[in-house]
């Protein structure tokens, strides 16, 4: 018998011929999908491009209906034969804008971004503008236009953009300068897709709202193809502090990065390298990692070998050192918080927290929560979870993530906190940090990290115990009022009866008013004004 002999054939794939082949993972699965997750990524490049540079956010969302589309045949989801349809979403933002060498790569290069440093952002794989670019380009076959001036830039530049798959390069299909006479900036990005609209329309008009709660402090305007619009205007113009790059922290370096920045630094000994090239070492610190590992503090970086970078690293993770704090992080507040959920749930009840920084594997976060009870929030026997990470609303895979559990009835007892099984109750969690634990590039889910869940467990129930004590104030109010009603049914009888006493020395009138003035007295004790304005809520 002959061998068998099979030929495997290897080659070698571009990152843009993988994420074609594997649209999936980064939330592009099928046409309801791809426009949801199309008008995320042009609005949170919108945001990052505004917020994080301190500019008041105004974004403009269009999508628009171009006609029933298909004719290029390639559709996401083949299996369902799917007869879509051709849609535009153009989001325009007064942004920061790009530098014009910059555009082809950043819309038409996947893993191309300005956002790989150690500063919190929306963005941080460098693929969603161009997932979205792609996507529409495999079911269209059109380009993408991408309109772009920088501030204090005298000229606008016009592009139009698709991706090269098989090399992973941008193609320019036009390309035009304009001169400007204002001073406007910012960035407009409109790409052709086939979508499904009437399937998507819940969950993208979903995220737009929760994207106003909390960016309160951000214009929100957003048009969608039936020609409904919501407008959000911004209800302060109080942003949180843009956040700021920082140094790695030691605790979160491994043997490549060490071995990358030793190579790369312009300090002239391991010491001055270790102080300079990172976040909390300051000389003390450095000298005790250097002897800790065995070395000598004027070694020069990079002669490093290979079992002295390890070593050092044995001595940084044995070393104590300062952990990273949060201040570089930029979140909302509770003020910011509460007002957002104030301004679109119009609940009866709203509070927030933020709790100090915390740290992961070398990563500073900071995890806030929000509770908004009452009003016009519907009663549900679950809450209303709303989920951010980044500032960035997360509204799939909701069960994946790591605040579902704690946030959910059947493993957080609501009741100890005074609110029963049908509520009209939402709770928010923020988690930001400079490395988000997503679960995909889809960034959809929060990972179980451990020191995560215990924040967001802590957070939640400093919330609730918020809202406890607004329910249990409430309940006392409404007893005394209750008592008051029930007292006040006597005070004619009362009054009657101190009249006769006082042989008709004092009028009838005037006990009333005293005994009425009485109960007044105690129920302001309660916040509430007089009983005649309980007479008239109750009746
Ligand atoms: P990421 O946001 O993860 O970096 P994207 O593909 O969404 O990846 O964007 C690539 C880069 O293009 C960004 O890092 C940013 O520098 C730039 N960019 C995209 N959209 C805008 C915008 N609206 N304004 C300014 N810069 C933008
Ligand atoms: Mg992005």
């Amino acid at each position: 018998m002959g061998e068998v002999v099979s030929v495997e054939k290897f080659k070698a794939l571009s990152p843009s011929e993988f994420f074609y082949r594997n649209k999936e993972i980064a939330g592009f699965s099928n046409p309801a999908r791809a426009l949801y997750q199309t008008v995320r990524e042009l609005v949170e490049n919108a945001l990052d491009a505004t917020d994080t540079h301190y500019i008041l956010p105004d974004v403009k969302v269009v999508i628009r209906s171009e006609g029933v589309g298909g004719s290029t045949g390639v559709v996401a989801d083949e299996s369902e034969s799917y007869e879509g349809v051709l849609y535009s979403v153009q989001v325009e933002d007064n942004g920061i804008g790009l530098p014009p060498q910059h555009v082809p790569r950043a819309f038409g290069q996947l893993l191309y971004s300005s956002k790989y440093v150690l500063r919190q952002s929306r963005g941080m794989f460098g693929l969603g503008a161009k997932m979205a670019i792609l996507y529409g380009q495999i079911t269209t076959g059109r380009p993408a236009e991408v309109i772009t001036s920088q501030i204090l830039s005298k000229k606008i530049y016009y592009f139009k953009v698709s991706i090269d798959i098989a090399s992973n390069s941008p193609i320019i299909h036009e390309y035009s300068i304009l001169a400007k006479n204002s001073d406007w900036h910012g960035t407009t990005v409109r790409v052709y897709l086939i979508g499904d609209w009437q399937r998507s329309k819940q969950k993208i008009h979903d995220y737009v709202r929760r994207t106003a709660i909390i960016a309160p402090y951000a214009n929100i305007y957003f048009e969608d193809p039936e020609g409904n619009i919501l407008m959000f205007k911004r209800s302060t113009e109080e942003m949180p502090v843009p956040p700021r790059e920082v140094k790695p922290h030691p605790y979160g370096v491994d043997v490549e990065l060490l071995k990358r920045m030793l190579s790369d630094t312009t300090a002239e000994t391991l010491k001055d390298f270790l102080v300079n090239e990172f976040q909390n070492v300051g000389e003390l610190t450095a000298l005790k990692i250097i002897e800790g590992a065995g070395l000598k503090p004027d070694l020069k970086p990079s002669e490093l070998k290979l079992n002295e970078i390890n070593e050092l690293i044995k001595s940084i993770k044995a070393t104590k050192i300062k952990a990273p704090s949060g201040r570089h992080l930029s979140f909302l507040g509770e003020k910011l918080i509460e007002l957002g959920l104030r301004e679109t749930l119009k609940p009866e009840f709203a509070a927030a927290t933020t709790r100090s920084a915390s740290v992961y594997g070398g990563h500073a976060f900071v995890v806030e929560a929000g509770i908004a009870y009452g009003g016009k929030i519907l009663q549900s026997d679950k809450p209303i979870l709303l989920r951010y990470a980044n500032k960035i609303p997360l509204l799939y895979d909701e069960s994946a993530d790591v605040i579902y559990d704690i946030v959910d009835p059947k493993k957080f007892d609501w009741s100890r906190y005074g609110v029963p099984s049908q509520s009209p109750l939402a709770v928010l969690v923020h988690v930001c940090s400079t490395k988000v634990p997503y679960k995909g590039v889809g960034k959809e889910a929060i990972a179980d990290v451990p020191e995560v869940e215990r924040e967001v467990r802590i957070a939640v129930r400093e919330v609730a115990r918020k809202l406890k004590a607004y329910l249990s104030r409430k309940a006392k109010e409404f007893e005394e009022v209750e008592r008051a009603v029930t007292i006040a049914k006597y005070i004619p009888d009362v009054s009657h009866s101190l009249f006769k006493l006082s042989d008709g020395g004092v009028k009838r009138e005037v006990l009333e008013e005293k005994l009425l003035q009485l109960l007044n007295r105690r129920l302001s004790m309660f916040k509430i004004k007089s009983l005649k304005d309980v007479v008239i809520e109750v009746s």
